[in-house]
Order: structure tokens, then sequence, then C-alpha cells
């Protein structure tokens, strides 16, 4: 196995064997053709990138029916809106400003830029969320990004100010295109803005829900800074980020464009203190994972006995690694509430647990929530706060198995 940055040698450090495609949610006696894909992790021993072993085709992923929504969270938005704020503040000050956004999704974040009169441009490859951008009065454009698109961006609309990415690019295994893009595309003095799951916190709290087909890198400032130095880019900051259960936000600009600040200095030396690229260390963090898989199954099991009730809550993309690693069926978990009307009357994908809706929750609430949306827990829980004053429980296995609860 070769690093898709370097070509370096790959050390796989985790397996979570057999996966279907985290996003497809099958019909009801419609799950006989299901694809499933080999789940498992490398590290490059070169660039020290950390990368799904086996790609999963995008076309399978990025779909029209894609469902993920930027603007289902509240704490989503003002994390967007602030973005925004804080670019059109800072970057988008020159006469003619002009962002683009990689995998722009529903527009939560161009929106902002959109209502500022600035110029920009979404490119977005699943055609359902960009219509939702659009119909925001987005400027997008249905594709996937890479270097023959920018080019024709660069031509239609002059160089870019910023090119901005939030949970994309670690979703996109040929980089050399996407970076190659970025250099065609971004003004001499340009940066390029992105934000993506942080190894740093995956390994810290053993979240390894993040790692499913949509994730295909792990980033940390370590790899980053290699993976930038081979397009001429320089890493000059970085942000750490309470969303999505831990993300840093890498800014790039042209070697010797810009002054790296010190975060960057920092981040760097905390990685080679936690050692946090070395295969032992991310074996041992494999391990405390499948740790956290028998407790969690051997819970489940004997709620089971118990005869307690129990749900899922969030049927997120990353819910598919958790359910299936751990084997989690219609035997152990009743079915799974969420809020996206396309997931409802459909099975998770592998592990077919029905979806529900909303109202399914309390109607009776459960014994126990398995709470799959962990990320989003402080925003559920304080939405949810009948369920435990009912007596419910919530059931979280990050950083280990827990429940939470009254009493
Ligand atoms: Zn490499």
């Amino acid at each position: 196995m070769e690093c898709r940055i370097c070509s370096g040698r790959l050390h796989q450090f985790a397996d979570f064997g057999r996966q279907p495609v985290s996003d497809a949610f099958g019909t009801p006696g419609g799950t006989a053709s299901e694809f499933f894909f080999h789940l498992a992790v490398g590290v490059c021993e070169d660039c020290s990138m950390a990368q799904l072993l086996h790609e999963v085709d995008r076309e399978r992923m990025f779909h029209d029916d894609y469902p993920y929504l930027s603007s289902g969270s509240a704490v989503m938005r003002a994390h967007f809106d602030a973005l925004a704020k804080r670019l059109l503040a800072t970057e988008l000050t020159g006469p003619d400003p002009f962002v683009v956004e990689l995998g722009c999704n529903d527009g939560t974040m161009l929106a902002t830029i959109a209502d500022e009169g600035v110029r920009h441009l979404g490119v977005e490859p699943s055609g359902g969320v960009a219509d939702v951008a659009a119909a925001r009065g987005v400027r997008v454009r249905k594709d996937f990004f890479e270097a023959g698109v920018a080019a024709e961006i660069r031509a239609a609309d002059g160089p870019a100010d910023v090119v901005y990415a939030a949970n994309t690019l670690c979703h996109i295994p040929y980089m050399d295109s996407i970076l190659s893009g970025v250099d065609a595309l971004l003004s001499p003095g340009g940066v390029f803005v992105f934000e993506d799951p942080y190894l740093g916190d995956i390994v810290e709290r053993a979240s390894f829900d993040q790692i499913y087909d949509e994730h295909f890198y792990f980033f940390c400032a370590t790899s980053v800074r290699a993976m930038a130095d081979r397009h001429g880019f320089e890493l000059v900051d970085v942000e750490r980020l309470p969303v999505h259960g831990g993300e840093v936000r890498y800014t790039l600009a042209r070697r010797g464009a810009r002054m790296p600040s010190t975060a960057v200095a920092g981040l760097l030396a905390a990685e080679r203190a936690a050692r946090l690229t070395e295969p032992a260390t991310l074996r041992a963090f494999a391990a405390r994972v499948a740790a956290n898989r028998d407790d969690l199954v051997a819970l489940l099991r004997r709620l089971r006995e118990q005869g307690a009730r129990v749900y899922g809550y969030g049927a997120t993309a990353k819910s598919a690694t958790v359910l299936n690693y751990c084997g989690i069926g219609p035997d152990l978990v009743s079915f799974v509430c969420d809020t996206t009307p396309a997931k409802q009357g459909r099975l998770t994908p592998g592990s077919h647990l029905p979806v529900r809706g909303p109202e399914a929750f309390a109607d009776p609430y459960p014994d126990y929530a398995l709470l799959l949306a962990w990320n989003h827990a402080e925003e559920i829980m304080a939405k949810e706060t009948a369920f435990r004053e009912a007596g419910g429980r919530w059931i979280l296995y990050v950083p280990t198995v827990h429940t939470v609860g009254a009493s």
C-alpha cells in the first residue's frame, strides 16, 4: 500500500472490517445489493498522513440524494456564520473580493457572504444540497472540484482571495489535483482555509466513528504541513475547533507570503511530544477502540437481558462505523430516530436498523438512548430534557462507554 499523498510506505494501524457506504440508507427489502468495502486505516512513514487503505468511488458517496445538511444544527449555523463574518472582515476587504467554497453543501457559510453582495462561488457535487444553496441566493456550480474545474473558474471569474472548505478536503483522495487547482485559482496573497476532524482529537478521545468511507484523510499539523510543502504552500495558521467532535482549521498561503502564527509551532510541538503520528501510538488507539467496542456490546446485551428498551438517536454517517464494527442490529437497538426526512422509513446501512422520525422517540420514551450523534451531545441533551426527566439515560461510547441520566 502506498501513501496517496507522497507514495511513501503505509503502516496499517486499525481494521474495522466490512463496512457499507455510510449514507446509503436502503429501503426495507431492498438491501440485497448493498455495497461493502474494507475499512482499514494506515499512516505514512514519510509524510505522516493517516489515511484509509481502500477508496470508495466518489459517485457512490456524493450524489443527488446525499442527505447531510450543514444547516441542520443551530451550533453549526452559528459556527459558519461567525467564520463568514471573520473572512469578510479580514480577507475579503479588497475592491472586488472573490471567495470559492469547495463542497459548499446547502450554502450555510456562503449565504452570509452572498447577503453582503460579495462575489462567491460554491462548488458542490451533490445536486440536492446544491439546489438548496441556490435557492438561498448562493451561486453554485454542480461539480467535483479538481484541477480542470479550478482552471475554468479562474478563467471565468479571476483569482480567488479565499478558497474555503469545511469537512470536505478530508473526503478527497486525489489531493494532487485539489492542491494544483487551488494553486491555479488563488491570488498571490490569498489563503486556502479548510477545517476537518483532527487526528489528535480522534486519538485522544478514541472517537473511532470519525473513521468511515467519506473521511479518507485524518489530518494533523504535521501531515498538512508536509502536504502543503509539496505544492509550494506553507501552513501559516491553525485553530482548534470544538465542532464535530474536534477539528482543526488550517490556513495555507503561498510559501513566503505570510508569517506563520505561533499557533503553528505550538501544535507541531504538541504533536511531536504526543508522538501522534507514530505507528505505536496509533496501534494503541486501535486497541482502546476494540476495548470500547467490547464494552458497548456487553452493555447492550445486558440491557436486552433485562428487558430494557433501547433506541438509537441520530442516524448519522459516522454511526455506520460503530453499528457495523460492533455488530449492533435490531435485536440490540429497536430503531434509530432522525430528523432527516430522506432517512425516515429506511434502514441504516449494513446494520439495518429502522429509521423513524423524531416523534417516535417520545412515544413512549425508551429506557436508554444510544447517542449516535455524540458530537452534538450538548445540543441534543438540552433539547431532550424531558427524556431524562422521564428517567431515561443516554449511552455514550466516546471516550469510553458510559451512561448519562437521572439518578
Ligand atoms: Zn505520505
